[in-house]
């Protein structure tokens, strides 16, 4: 008798639990955004949101190059790098998008976390996904250590490179 395939099963891009919390929530995200823009006078213009919008549609960290071509209109020219670099910018400065510096790429962010504050990313090195946590202890923790130096943070980071707990019980049924 063949076993019952379940969610651990299909591997294939796009069927992770990762995936399928960006599909869910990609909308929701973007009215978020666009809301917020509005209320800080802000312009989405047509390539912030296209950049947005394409970097909801993945749920793994994409380089600003691989984003030009997503968002390149298909037979035409590709969107310069600055162009590029600008929405991103633009996006990451209002909290839409977050910079994975390990990675050098962009992963859109599903909880509205503020630009200013600290976010740990845990990087799945199987399927790619990325979950964000954040809490009171660590940032009081990282602005402790910050002042004990000295030091004016412009950038806070936390990132955190293993395995999901997808696809850690995946391996142990394999
Ligand atoms: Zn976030
Ligand atoms: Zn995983
Ligand atoms: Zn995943």
């Amino acid at each position: 008798m063949q076993p019952l395939a379940h969610a651990h099963d299909s591997h294939d891009a796009g069927s992770c639990r990762h995936a399928h919390e960006h599909q869910e929530h990609a909308a929701e995200a973007l009215a978020r955004a666009e809301r917020v823009c509005r209320e800080r006078g802000l312009r989405l213009t047509p390539i912030r949101r296209q950049a947005l919008e394409a970097l909801h549609a993945d749920h793994k960290p994409v380089g600003a190059y691989d984003l030009a071509d997503r968002i390149s209109p298909p037979g035409g020219r590709r969107l310069a790098p600055i162009s590029i670099y600008r929405a991103l910018d633009f996006l990451v400065e209002q909290g839409f998008v977050h910079r994975l510096s390990s990675r050098n790429a962009y992963i859109a962010c599903l909880h509205g976390h503020g630009a200013d504050e600290v976010v740990a990313f845990l990087i799945c090195e199987a399927c790619g996904g990325v979950d964000e946590d954040s809490s009171p202890a660590m940032r009081k923790a990282v602005a402790a250590i910050a002042q004990g130096r000295q030091f004016s943070p412009s950038h806070q980071v936390v990132e955190i490179v293993g395995r999901c707990d997808h696809c850690r019980s995946a391996a142990t049924h394999d």
